[in-house]
């Protein structure tokens, strides 16, 4: 009789958009094509491309030791960016079934970007992705009683809504051994700005790795320009895309109404807004201003919330001029 055919599960850890690196649970890696099937369904799923790095996926292994995709596992969560020069509907989707996104910051050089982290949470929670925020060079507080001060205060802050804090160093190995814990077994985006630490702390955590310095941003930048596709590369026991900056992390395509409903402490608040669709900056009765002024949200993400919501409406303007 005929030998069954082969298959196997695995996690997609490559792609280039024809070829897809699997690693099967096994072990092995095996390279894979998908059936055309899937490219015709693909516009359900990204105009491009129908798998990503971060899929589980079946495939029937062939003679040639290449692989065939049968099946695409349904997704946790998708990190996608705004394709460029389209409006705000179309994507790509870069990585998939995240278990955490690690935004993180430096305490100096350069120096925590609160503007930022809530950028990245907000993303985070539109995408249905947990965040945690990572605060390295720790050891630079070493005599700086204020900074200190200031950073356990934004620490305290992202903590209470919800997002795990580390402090960490790769200089002294401070918390390196927590972010490991946090990273073993996981699929994670670590982000960042460039110069933040992160090639320094990954090979700290895993010194197997040996990123050189600089190198995860400059992967980045890189593949800003001439990909959309992540790679997802084994850490201590994990993956981690190698992707994104923070602009991958869209807050795009957002209408100005939704954009409360992702910072996690202005939930409680929203239906108690006399308006359904209120925005929070001008309406009378809204809940969040008063929220803010019982010091239950912080002028610091409150300030945040504005901001952003700035630049979701200069969005949602010009994809109407688009239109
Ligand atoms: P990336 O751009 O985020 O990958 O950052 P790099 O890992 O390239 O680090 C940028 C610079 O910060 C390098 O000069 C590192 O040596 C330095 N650096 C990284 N982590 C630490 C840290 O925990 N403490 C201190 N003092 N310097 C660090
Ligand atoms: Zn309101």
């Amino acid at each position: 009789a005929p030998e069954a055919p082969k298959e196997a599960w695995g996690l997609v850890t490559r792609s280039t958009g024809s070829w897809y690196t699997v690693r099967t649970d096994d072990g092995e890696d095996v390279q894979a094509r998908i059936r055309g099937k899937f490219r015709l369904e693909a516009e359900t799923i990204d105009e491009t491309n129908p798998l990503a790095v971060g899929d589980r996926v079946r495939i029937l292994l062939l003679e040639d030791e290449t692989g065939m995709v049968q099946e695409i596992a349904p997704r946790e969560n998708q990190l996608s960016r705004r394709a460029a020069g389209h409006r705000a509907r179309s994507e790509h989707v870069i990585v998939t079934n995240l278990d955490r996104a690690w935004c993180v910051q430096a305490t100096f050089q350069p120096k925590l970007n609160p503007g930022f982290v809530d950028r990245f949470m907000v993303a985070a929670e539109a995408s249905h992705i947990p965040a945690g925020l990572v605060l390295n060079k720790a050891d630079l507080l070493e005599g700086e009683p204020r900074a200190q001060e200031a950073l356990e205060f934004w620490a305290e802050l992202y903590e209470s809504l919800g997002y795990p804090v580390l402090f960490t160093s790769a200089e002294t190995g401070e918390g390196v051994d927590a972010f490991r814990d946090a990273l073993e077994g996981k699929v994670s985006v670590v982000s960042g700005p460039s110069g933040a630490g992160k090639s320094s702390l990954l090979n700290a955590v895993d010194p197997e790795l040996d990123l050189v310095v600089g190198e995860v941003s400059e992967k980045t930048n890189k593949g800003r320009h001439t990909t959309t596709f992540a790679t997802l590369f084994q850490v201590a026991g994990g993956w981690v895309a190698d992707t994104p900056g923070i602009r991958e992390f869209g807050i795009w395509g957002m209408t100005p109404e939704e954009l409360g409903g992702y910072f996690v402490e202005f939930r409680p608040f929203l239906d108690d807004c006399r308006y359904p669709n209120c925005t929070h900056d001008h309406e009378p009765g809204c809940a969040i201003q008063d929220a803010v002024d019982a010091e239950h949200i912080t002028p610091e993400r409150y300030g945040s919330y504005l901001q952003m919501l700035e630049s979701v409406r200069a969005d949602a303007r010009s994809d109407q001029e688009a239109d």
